[in-house]
This record gives structure tokens, C-alpha cells and sequence, in this order.
């Protein structure tokens, strides 16, 4: 197996144009995991820990927060950046495994090893984020929703690196939230949901959500967001919410928990992120 470590994006784009079968290598902390359970064998490693320009946290005059690829979790959980409707997205860094992974783990690299039960996926589909990514040829622009399009999959083609994540500053006034039920402290989720709520006069006037670990893919249900929006967020409604989106998804069962264990605790999961959501918004209308 051969080991680059490009000093410049250009030089990484090149190699992976270049080398069949070629990795990147971000955090390293699930690439190498799944190389020492001889799960993959890449023939080569572009490490992008010295890629100048791909990490590193950018908050822009309209309120956009742009996110490098090869930020650290633990950086992002820190971040005072990311405020109002994204606040949810430092919320779910902050509760990636453990010290050690959320100082070794990458944004890049969560996104792009697409695990439906980790935490990234469904707090970006909620805060409508994009991912850019490029490769040799050209650079486009993804929306969180369409990159994650399966099992561990992606949109990302052979030869294409992320090289960031942008949360758009969303709706004025808005409180998000992000409500992961896990095993034990540190496990990926069993069960997650991520809320962003705007209201007015304590009436809901803008909600978006997206739940995760019950479906190959972050799930969004339009249906269950207009239950929400022209409540007053009532037990009801909320619950409504939750059982348009439990019937949209399709968990497996797995040893973090049965499909049916999934699907009932869900509405729960939702709620609880409804409710610190909504205190949110209402600090901030
Ligand atoms: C013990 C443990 C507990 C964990 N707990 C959680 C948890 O609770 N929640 C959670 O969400 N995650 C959890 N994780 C996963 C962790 O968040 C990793 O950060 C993440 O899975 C991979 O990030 P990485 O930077 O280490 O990527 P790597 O392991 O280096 O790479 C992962 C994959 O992405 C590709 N890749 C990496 N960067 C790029 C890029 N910029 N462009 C294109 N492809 C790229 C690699 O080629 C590889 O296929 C846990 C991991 C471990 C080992």
C-alpha cells in the first residue's frame, strides 16, 4: 500500500485522480479501525492532515458558518460560531463518542463514511447545510438531504475529496436543538432527532426536522414539519409530528436496538428535542 501526504489540495486531487482504489485518510478513526478488521484494503492512503486550507472554522458576514473538512469534532463542539437554528450541530459534535474520537474524528470524515446511526448526518440535514466537494476536474455543491444517499453511502464519486461543510445562518430568530438516546455515554445513537423552530407570539412559524438511526439515511417528513408549524407546539401536535416520521422510517435491527424499540422510542427522542428547541426560540424571539 502507498502513503501520500500532500501538502495542498491540488496534490491530493491528483493522487486520488491518479491511483485506483486510493483513500483519503482524515481522523483515521474509523478508516483504520475497518483496515485492521481487514474490511478494506486500499492500495493507497492520501492523508490530508497536512493539506493546507481544510481545516478550520469561518463565520461569514451573512451568518453562514463554514466548516473545513478536516475539523476536529471537539473543535466544533467548542465553536461559539455556529448560534440560533445551528446551533445544533456543535450539539451533536459534542456528544460524538469520547474525548479521544472527538479529538481525532473529522467532519469530512463522518459525513463521508455516511454511518446512518452517527451524529452529524441528521444535525446537517436538520440546518440544511451543503457540502463542497472537489475533485480534479471540478468543484460542486451538495445539499446535506442529497449527499447522504444510502447505507454508508454518498454522492461522493471515485476521486472526490469534501473539502467543507456550510451551515446557512437559516431562519432570524430561530433555536435548534439535537437529542441523541444512546446505549451508554460515548455510543453512536440508537435513536436521534434534530429540531430547528422559529415562533412568533408562541406560535411556530418555521420547524424543520430530521431524525436518525432509523433509516439508512437521515429522514425528513414535510408532512410532520406542517403539523408543527401554526401550533403552539402542543403534546399533540408534537406527537403527530412523531408518528408521520416513524412511518417514514425503516430501522434494522441491530444490537443497539430492535426496529420496533427504535420506532417507539422516536416520538419520545423528538419531543425531547422539540421542547429544548423551543425554549431556545423563545429566548431568542
Ligand atoms: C470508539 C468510537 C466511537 C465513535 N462514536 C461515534 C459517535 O458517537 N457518533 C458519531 O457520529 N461517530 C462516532 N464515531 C466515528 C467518528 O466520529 C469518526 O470521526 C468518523 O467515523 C470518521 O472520521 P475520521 O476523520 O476519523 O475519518 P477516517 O476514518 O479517516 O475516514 C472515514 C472514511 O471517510 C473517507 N474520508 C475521510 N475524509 C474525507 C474527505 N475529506 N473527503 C472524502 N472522503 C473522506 C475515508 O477515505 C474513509 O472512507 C466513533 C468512532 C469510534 C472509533
Amino acid at each position: 500500500m502507498k502513503f501520500y501526504q500532500p501538502t495542498t489540495l491540488k496534490q491530493a486531487l491528483k493522487v486520488l485522480a491518479n491511483e485506483d482504489d486510493a483513500r483519503c485518510l482524515a481522523g483515521g478513526a474509523t478508516l483504520v479501525a475497518m483496515m485492521n478488521a481487514n474490511l478494506l484494503a486500499p492500495s493507497a492512503l492520501v492523508s490530508l492532515s497536512a493539506v493546507k486550507g481544510l481545516a478550520g472554522i469561518t463565520r461569514r458576514k451573512n451568518g453562514s458558518v463554514t466548516i473545513g473538512a478536516m475539523t476536529r469534532h471537539q473543535a466544533v463542539a467548542d465553536t461559539a460560531a455556529l448560534d440560533g437554528g445551528q446551533r445544533l450541530v456543535r450539539e451533536a459534535a459534542a456528544l460524538i463518542g469520547h474525548p479521544a474520537i472527538r479529538n481525532m474524528g473529522t467532519i469530512g470524515g463522518s459525513i463521508s463514511h455516511a454511518d446512518p446511526a452517527a451524529d452529524y448526518p441528521t444535525a446537517l440535514v436538520t440546518a440544511n447545510a451543503t457540502v463542497t466537494i472537489e475533485n480534479s476536474r471540478a468543484k460542486r455543491e451538495i445539499d446535506a438531504q442529497n449527499f447522504f444517499t444510502g447505507y454508508l453511502e454518498t454522492a461522493l464519486e471515485p476521486g472526490d475529496i469534501v473539502v467543507a461543510v456550510s451551515i446557512p445562518a437559516g431562519v432570524a430568530g430561530a433555536g435548534s436543538a439535537y437529542e441523541k438516546f444512546a446505549r451508554v455515554q460515548g455510543d453512536f445513537a440508537t435513536v436521534s432527532a434534530g429540531v430547528v423552530l422559529a415562533l412568533e407570539k408562541g406560535v411556530c412559524r418555521h420547524a424543520r426536522i430530521a431524525v436518525g438511526g432509523c433509516a439508512a439515511t437521515p429522514i425528513r417528513v414535510a408532512a410532520a414539519e406542517a403539523k408543527l408549524v401554526g401550533s403552539r407546539l402542543q403534546d399533540s401536535a408534537v406527537a403527530a409530528a412523531g408518528v408521520l416520521l416513524a412511518a417514514a422510517c425503516d430501522p434494522i435491527d441491530d444490537f443497539r436496538g430492535s426496529s420496533e424499540y427504535r420506532l417507539m422510542i422516536l416520538p419520545t427522542i423528538l419531543a425531547r428535542a422539540v421542547s429544548k428547541a423551543r425554549v431556545r426560540a423563545e429566548t431568542v424571539s
